[in-house]
């Protein structure tokens, strides 16, 4: 039988105040979630190396929004009431709201150097669309709509930090849902109670449900008729009985120090499948119950897949200021960053993370207002971008890559070799560079790895190029969401023009 998550915040703050970094920490740790690695149950993913870095970074952001100094930025407060929430969960009734949105994620992206990906602001912005359109869940059978706003309601109350499995497992792509092997390898409903129903089986991957409050569990894939019994929206506390999170390797577990992976220690937020073992949820956790057209629609016919990837963007622009940065200190440090070929190269890149950019600001400017007054991100603007970064990410890494030559192979093992006084000495003779230390060099270079090279880089790229959903799949809402009507009215034009005879 599930327990309502022994509170998803043990530690509340007091009433009014925003959640700190510690009460994220204390609410998650030991909680009773069945996080699974190296063949072992984690009790504690707060302090196992493997996970510790990463569940700090996530409490810094905790802290960032909750320090006064932050909180215009960071948070806000609806019309109806004077406690402060975090900005994230506001469903924007103007642009000035959705460029608020913009500013709120775009500080915690700064903090993480747009490295994380799903940091409680994405899946936030889902919830914030689900609940900008309560009606369309309205179903006669039972109070969907209802669940909404209430769920919405109680993670603003609680700063949720929510992750979502919305793709299923890849196992067989040329079946439907409910053809596999087995219909209950991919997470569906095997049981419906008069409290709630049970769901059995997988979910291909969730970022960050080891870090996370909730999991969000849907699915982004057409599903085919008879595939009803996949075609729900259900939110599921982490630590629910029968919920197992395997999480992929960690490339944060055996660094050493981040002196050598400043990265991959500090940023890893942990990819897992997720396993449904007859996994109670409780009627007012369902947004969505065995309707197909509901399951597909709350992506498009809500502002939820909108608000999710703006956030999705501005992290990712951060993260290519990032990427800038480093390989302007890279150019710096080689002493090339004067010459004019290494300039153009800068230059590409530059242009590359400044059309990424801009394209927040077109989502904001071409934003169109619906029938209820809720904001909507331009579509348009929003897939283009989406659309062109599986071209652009491997085009300014392979830029990087190529102005780095070999310095960010040769680099001494580990930090451990400052720590022999003969060897320090051949390192600050031989690999420093223009009064810069070797130490500091070095610190440079290999964060520079770090985002280039290492396993933790190479989970980047894959990240990148399907976090948003395959690229096939996002150019096909490209489609849906371009004006071809406009387009072709273009060519009917010169069809229509009077003809102009010359002979
Ligand atoms: C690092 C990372 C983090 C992720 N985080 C999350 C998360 O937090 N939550 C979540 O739910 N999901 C997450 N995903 C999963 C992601 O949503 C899926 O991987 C993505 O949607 C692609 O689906 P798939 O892997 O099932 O690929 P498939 O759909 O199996 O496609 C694989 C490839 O086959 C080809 N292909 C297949 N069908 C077609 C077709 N009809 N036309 C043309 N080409 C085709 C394409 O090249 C495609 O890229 C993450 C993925 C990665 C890599």
């Amino acid at each position: 039988m599930h327990k309502e998550k022994s509170g998803t915040n043990p530690t509340p703050a007091a009433s009014g105040q925003m959640r700190t970094g510690a009460q994220y920490l204390a609410s998650i740790k030991a909680d009773g979630r069945h996080v699974y690695m190296d063949g072992e149950l984690i009790k504690d993913v707060t302090s196992h190396p493997a996970f510790v870095g990463a569940a700090n970074s996530i409490a810094s952001l905790y802290d960032l929004a909750a320090d006064p100094k932050n909180e215009e930025i960071m948070t806000f407060k609806p019309a109806n009431g004077d406690a402060r929430y975090l900005r994230c969960f506001q469903v924007p009734k103007s642009i000035d709201d959705l460029k608020g949105r913009h500013l709120m994620s775009e500080k915690w992206a700064e903090a993480t150097c747009g490295l994380m990906g799903r940091t409680p602001d994405h899946v936030a912005g889902f919830l914030a669309g689900y609940a900008a359109c309560p009606d369309f869940f309205a179903q006669p059978d039972r109070a969907y709509a209802k669940n909404v706003l209430q769920f919405h309601q109680k993670a603003m109350e609680n700063s949720l930090y929510i992750a979502y499995a919305i793709v299923p497992p890849q196992i067989d792509r040329s079946k439907s849902a409910h053809e596999q092997s087995d219909p209950t390898l991919y997470a569906g409903v095997v049981t419906e109670r008069d409290d709630g129903i049970v769901i059995r089986g997988a979910q291909q991957l969730a970022t960050g449900a080891v870090f996370a409050d909730y999991v969000y569990l849907s699915c982004i894939h057409p599903l085919a008729p008879g595939d009803e019994n996949y075609a729900n929206g259900v939110m599921v506390p982490t630590n629910a009985p029968g919920l197992k999170i395997y999480s992929r390797r960690s490339f944060a577990r055996d660094i050493g120090s981040t002196f050598d992976y400043p990265l991959s220690g500090r940023f890893d937020e942990i990819d897992s499948l997720v396993v449904f073992d007859d996994v109670f949820v409780p009627w007012e956790d369902v947004f969505i119950y065995r309707n197909r057209d509901l399951c597909w629609n709350q992506w498009w016919k809500t502002p939820s897949h909108s608000y999710g990837n703006h956030q999705a963007q501005v992290r990712y622009s951060t993260k290519l200021k990032f990427l800038l940065g480093l390989t302007q200190r890279l150019n710096e440090l080689t002493g090339n960053a004067g010459k004019p070929p290494v300039q153009i190269q800068m230059g590409e890149m530059a242009a590359m993370a400044t059309i990424v950019d801009s394209m927040i600001t077109a989502q904001e400017a071409k934003a169109t207002m619906d029938e209820n007054g809720v904001v909507w991100p331009d579509k348009a603007s929003l897939y283009a971008v989406m659309a062109l970064q599986s071209q652009i990410n491997p085009k300014m890494i392979d830029i990087a890559r190529e102005l780095s030559g070999g310095s960010m192979i040769m680099l001494p093992s580990s930090y451990l070799d400052y720590r022999n006084p003969d060897i320090a000495k051949d390192l600050e003779r031989y690999i420093s560079s223009n009064g810069v230390s070797s130490k500091d060099r070095v610190a440079i270079l290999k964060m520079a790895w770090d985002m280039i090279g290492t396993e933790f880089a190479g989970r980047h790229q894959q990240y990148e190029k399907f976090y948003g959903g395959a690229s096939f799949l996002i150019k096909q809402n490209m489609y849906r969401a371009y004006d071809f009507k406009h387009a072709t009215a273009l060519v009917d034009h010169i069809l229509e023009l009077p003809p102009v005879e010359q002979h």
